[in-house]
């Protein structure tokens, strides 16, 4: 098929672990990537955010990459996009109208790439499948009025939500926020992002080590609802470890990155300032040195839509432990790849990690039942196989076109 992928912030050929580029760019492309290697045509519709990139770059991995004019040629805040949101639309009903090249199916990324592909869609008579990546009733739950979401999310989500094809839910815990949003449950499948089993593997290189200190793992952009403060205070109740924080900006600059220094000091206070390092950003294709190098991933997010990390870790054959939010209620089994413990809650992350650092054969256990589970359901192949499935279903419904 041919299938077009919006993703408006989230380009699949970013550097990662900065403010707004992280899951969604794996998951975008990963996810052309399986595609492409199953025989469809992909193109992936991201924001032009440099004057000197060209209009298309073909990907290794064997779809094309189209840098969308909609906006100034260079870094806007996600959360300042949507102004630009109809010039993307617009760009990509010409492109489709006189062009060559006409998808069969639009897949959008978050809600912003939605608007963009509903009103597209609407003007091609192709369908439409929305992934939301993240929702506005979540944030504004956790952020409260630290949240920076442009005003009439929730309602733009709802609507995009009862208006597009299909919505794809990651994970139960989405399905549930969705339908008390005012989504029908009806017009949405549950598909989670796969991981990359080669790339993710318990076999290859791994980190140095810091000699026989057991190394408590934690990854993310560097944002505050990560949880990496509840994770250094935990680290400051397991006698000996260390915690290495990998994500956020590159190394050179996190001297200067203000949640970086937050992290410092709280690591200052609470002693382990010796046992704390920061990593900064590192290429996708280096994480797997780190999660090898770990005896335990730890991801404390206040919340998550979905998160990768933790089962970056499981294929690597790392045991997680969690908090007991989003996907990870899914993708974790407690008491048997790892374990969840209630969010923000330094306490019970401590207790979990030293309980698992002081059991070799319940490390052992965890980790075997881990790698076996990211193998056996999440593979990205299966993802795109039944993403492939959803896209058929919605182009075999003739739409109308609306001028
Ligand atoms: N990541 C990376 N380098 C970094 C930090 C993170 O490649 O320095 C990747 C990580 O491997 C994962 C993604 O960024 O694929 C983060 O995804 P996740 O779903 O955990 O979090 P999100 O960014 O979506 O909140």
């Amino acid at each position: 098929m041919r299938i077009a992928m919006i993703s408006e912030h989230a380009s699949p050929l970013a550097v990662l672990g900065g403010e707004d580029a992280g899951g969604q760019n794996t998951h975008v492309a990963e996810l052309s990537a399986a595609l492409a290697a199953a025989g469809h045509d992909v193109r992936v519709y991201t924001r032009r955010h440099a004057v000197d990139l060209p209009v298309t770059v073909r990907a290794p991995d064997g779809y094309d990459v189209v840098h969308v004019p909609a906006g100034p040629a260079e870094p806007v805040a996600k959360d300042a996009l949507l102004p630009h949101m109809k010039e993307f639309g617009r760009w990509l009903v010409a492109q489709w109208q006189t062009g060559d090249w006409q998808p069969e199916v639009i897949h959008a990324h978050f809600w912003m790439s939605g608007l963009a592909a509903l009103a597209a869609g609407r003007r091609t008579g192709v369908p439409v499948v929305q992934t939301y990546h993240a929702l506005g009733t979540v944030k504004r739950r956790h952020q409260g009025v630290q949240d920076t979401s442009p005003r009439g999310r929730v309602r733009y989500e709802r609507e995009l939500g009862r208006s597009v094809d299909r919505v794809i839910a990651q994970c139960q815990d989405e399905v549930g926020e969705l339908v008390r949003m005012g989504v029908p449950r009806a017009r949405m499948t549950v598909v989670p992002s796969g991981v990359n089993l080669t790339t993710f593997a318990p076999l290859g290189p791994a980190a140095e080590r810091d000699g026989d200190r057991p190394r408590i793992l934690t990854v993310g952009r560097l944002v505050e609802r990560k949880g990496f403060q509840d994770v250094i205070r935990a680290t400051a109740l397991v006698p000996g470890a260390e915690c290495v924080v990998v994500g956020g900006p590159p190394a050179g600059l996190l001297e200067t990155d203000p949640y970086a220094l937050r992290l410092r000091s709280l690591a200052e206070s609470c002693g382990v300032a010796d046992r704390v390092k920061l990593i900064g950003a590192v290429p996708r294709e280096e994480m797997g040195r780190w999660y090898r190098s770990a005896d335990v991933l730890v991801a404390a997010p206040w919340y998550e839509p979905f998160g990768l990390t933790p089962l970056e870790a499981m294929a690597c054959g790392v045991p997680v432990i969690g908090s007991a939010v989003g996907g990870l209620i899914d993708t974790v089994v407690d008491g048997r790849t790892g374990d969840l413990v209630p969010p923000r809650d330094a306490q019970a992350l401590a207790a979990a990690i030293n309980r698992l650092l002081t059991d070799r054969i319940r490390r052992l256990a965890y980790a075997t039942a881990a790698q076996q589970r990211a193998r056996r359901c999440y593979s990205w192949s299966t993802t795109a196989e039944r993403l492939a499935e959803v896209y058929g279903a919605v182009a075999a419904v003739r739409r109308p076109v609306v001028a």
